[in-house]
């Protein structure tokens, strides 16, 4: 009885220990990390953990996927910022105009990590767990420095639903002795898969367009932060090495000099983590810079660094594979490489926080006042489909693009898309009118622009 009575003492003061202190993600899930995958209601219920017993975040939940499951975003920085955030995030929308006001010389760099967008590349939202945890531990001095000057905001999963359909598949199929041979049943992940929301949308195909309230929630938490790097956390097929920047071309004429040599900074420091320890990766081979709905461009058309990373692994990798050149991939190694390039980039936006917001500053001075291209203003006539015109509205409203409408009939010359020549014709009153010279005119050039340019002909997706 008194045993008995001593045991279950000591497992309350375990579990009360526990309930007091920040723990690490093996620590707090009853899984192995970084064998087993994390249920996406214990990733969620980690990051209420951590938000529950560190100063140096605060969770917000801004939509909920298809399925229902929340789709949340961690902030984590030091306390100081964390106290005045709706300041910081107010004076950087100031930056671009999107809202009034002069905004201040803060120094405070923002940087939004986005993991798993496709659900199956699963290794991401994993990684997520570990990167957060690496920048609350009080026991690591490195990242409280960066956080002094830095907003990073984690987004736990981009695609909930997806995620969840691979784990779940993923836990039933697998047997508790790992099996590395790619033939085996837990490396055939069956149709549908992970890699699409509810209704099998490619959601890294969507942020322009937003067709799926899992973009359509992100962009508008998007549009309320505008972040000055963004990185798109993804997997590709088992036996490839690790992809970051700089991008393959083509690169869009309209991405800035900035944009082009930053990626590269931050690139070559994730290559320096890289060769320390051995770990292969490539650039610049596939993943360009053009189609806008990535997760890679549509923030580099909104003024961000932009990039992808790509871990070898996804939906046939499981907890373990045997590679073509002998060596076995672990679900570990591919969280340390993502958990590796995350904090890489975060470093490199602190230690470079105040360029990035000089720098973006510019972008939108010159987004204000200049057009990129050779058009100043897109008209859609009136004339048109009024149903098209709606929903052409509806995409200028998500995408925050500004437009009005022709007041005084008037003669202008001009590109004409039916007959691609330029024509002189009048517009009339009513007619819709998008200017090149607004807070989000870059990606009103990208979407309108009749032709872009192509340095390379050979492009992964469509253009504009
Ligand atoms: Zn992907």
């Amino acid at each position: 009885m008194t045993r008995w009575f001593t045991f279950a003492f000591l497992v309350f003061i375990d579990m009360a220990i526990r309930a007091q202190t920040l723990l690490s993600p093996a620590e707090f899930l009853t899984q192995d990390y970084g064998k087993d995958f994390i249920p996406y209601h214990l990733k969620v219920a980690y990051f209420e953990h951590v938000a529950a017993h560190s100063d140096l975040i605060k969770l917000h939940t801004y939509g909920y996927s298809v399925e229902k499951r929340p789709q949340i975003q961690a902030y984590v920085s030091s306390r100081e910022n964390l106290d005045r955030i709706e300041e910081i995030r107010l004076n950087n929308l100031r930056r671009t105009g999107l809202i009034d006001g002069t905004p201040r010389d803060d120094g405070i760099a923002i940087i939004m990590l986005g993991y798993s967008v496709h659900g199956n590349e699963a290794a991401g939202s994993e990684a997520a767990l570990s990167t957060l945890y690496k920048l609350v531990d009080p026991g690591n001095a490195k990242t409280k420095v960066w956080l002094k000057n830095t907003i990073v905001i984690i987004d736990l999963s981009l695609n909930p639903d997806g995620h969840a359909r691979y784990v779940d598949w993923y836990t039933r199929t697998g047997g508790t002795i790992i099996n590395i041979d790619e033939d085996s049943w837990e490396h055939q992940e069956p149709w549908p898969g992970g890699r699409t929301n509810h209704y099998y949308f490619d959601l890294n195909r969507d942020w322009a367009w937003q067709t799926q309230i899992e973009t359509q929630a992100r962009i508008k938490q998007y549009l309320q932060w505008m972040p000055h790097v963004h990185v798109d956390l993804h997997e590709m097929g088992v036996n490839s090495p690790y992809y970051f920047a700089p991008a393959a071309q083509p690169y869009h004429e309209y991405i800035s000099t900035w944009q082009r040599d930053f990626q590269t900074a931050i690139g070559q420091n994730n290559a320096r983590y890289f060769d320390k320890e051995g770990w292969l990766y490539f650039t610049k081979e596939v993943f360009d810079l053009l189609y806008p709905a990535y997760g890679d461009t549509y923030p580099t058309y909104s003024g961000a660094i932009g990039m992808t990373y790509e871990q070898g692994g996804s939906g046939s990798a499981g907890s373990a594979v045997l590679l073509d050149n002998g060596d076995t991939l672990t679900l570990q190694s591919r969280i340390d490489h993502h958990l590796t390039t995350s904090l890489s980039s975060i470093e490199m936006t602190s230690r470079h926080a105040t360029e990035l917001t000089k720098h973006f500053s510019e972008y939108y001075q010159v987004s204000r006042n200049k057009a990129r291209g050779k058009y100043r203003t897109y008209i859609i006539s009136q004339d048109n489909n009024r149903e098209k015109i709606k929903s052409l509205i509806r995409l200028l409203d998500l995408n925050a693009i500004k437009y009005g409408t022709v007041t005084q009939e008037k003669e202008i010359s001009g590109y004409d898309y039916s007959t691609g020549s330029t024509v002189t014709r009048a517009v009339v009153p009513g007619d819709l009118v998008i200017s090149a010279l607004q807070a989000r005119s870059t990606l009103a050039q990208v979407l309108f622009d009749p032709e872009p340019k192509l340095v390379d002909s050979l492009t992964y997706d469509i253009t504009s």
